[in-house]
């Protein structure tokens, strides 16, 4: 019997992580603690009605409304709730920006705070330890390996996200835009240009 084994005392439990997590939902469905069909929704809601699409958005009418940015960058959180994007972890929103002096990236270092309303779900590397610690000790290296070369004059500054604090960064408007409306600039807005691993995409 495989839970006899004295080395692997776990042996009852299913391998897979998606099959614990089944195993979890089963037990507290029959419970009466969750309601499945209500799971369902919310899964259904920040895997494909939330995600990063909102936050370019908010970039894009950044790099062409001097007041919006102004605003955005003086308090975030009720400006991108006037759109539409608040909700949970995303209380408050932070927007730090991009300039030829100064790279923003975002971490965090306790766990994996993202402000899920703006970017939606946080992506793998994004919770894992290496990013987490690494970010923080050797940005620039980190950031070479994500392909983003920084010219040497621009600093790197890296923000710790929180429980309280969700950092948005707002990337810098690429040459060859000029005359682009909302719609073409927010396709160009990237999930990563959004947490400082990346830079927007060039028109071609
Ligand atoms: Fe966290």
């Amino acid at each position: 019997m495989p839970h006899d084994d004295p080395d692997h005392p776990h042996a009852l439990l299913p391998p897979d992580p998606a099959l614990r997590v089944k195993a979890l939902e089963t037990i507290l469905t029959r419970k009466g603690l969750i309601d499945p069909a209500a799971l369902d929704e919310i899964i259904d809601t920040y895997q494909n009605k939330i995600g990063p699409q909102n936050g370019a958005r908010v970039v894009a009418k950044a790099w062409i409304d001097p007041d919006f940015r102004k605003a955005l960058l003086k308090d975030a959180t009720p400006v991108v709730a006037d759109l539409g994007f608040y909700g949970r972890q995303g209380e408050h929103i932070v927007a730090v920006e991009n300039t030829p002096d100064l790279h923003n990236m975002v971490v965090c270092t306790l766990c994996s705070c993202y402000p899920w309303p703006l970017l939606g779900i946080p992506p793998g590397w994004y919770k894992s330890d290496a990013y987490r610690a690494r970010a923080v000790r050797e940005p620039r290296k980190v950031l070479a390996e994500f392909g983003v070369t920084l010219p040497s004059e621009t600093a790197v500054r890296v923000w710790d996200s929180t429980a309280e604090i969700r950092y948005l960064v707002l990337p810098m408007r690429p040459a060859g835009t000029e005359g682009m409306g909302e719609v073409d600039l927010a396709a160009l807005v990237t999930r990563d240009s959004m947490i400082g691993t990346g830079l927007p995409k060039v028109p071609s």
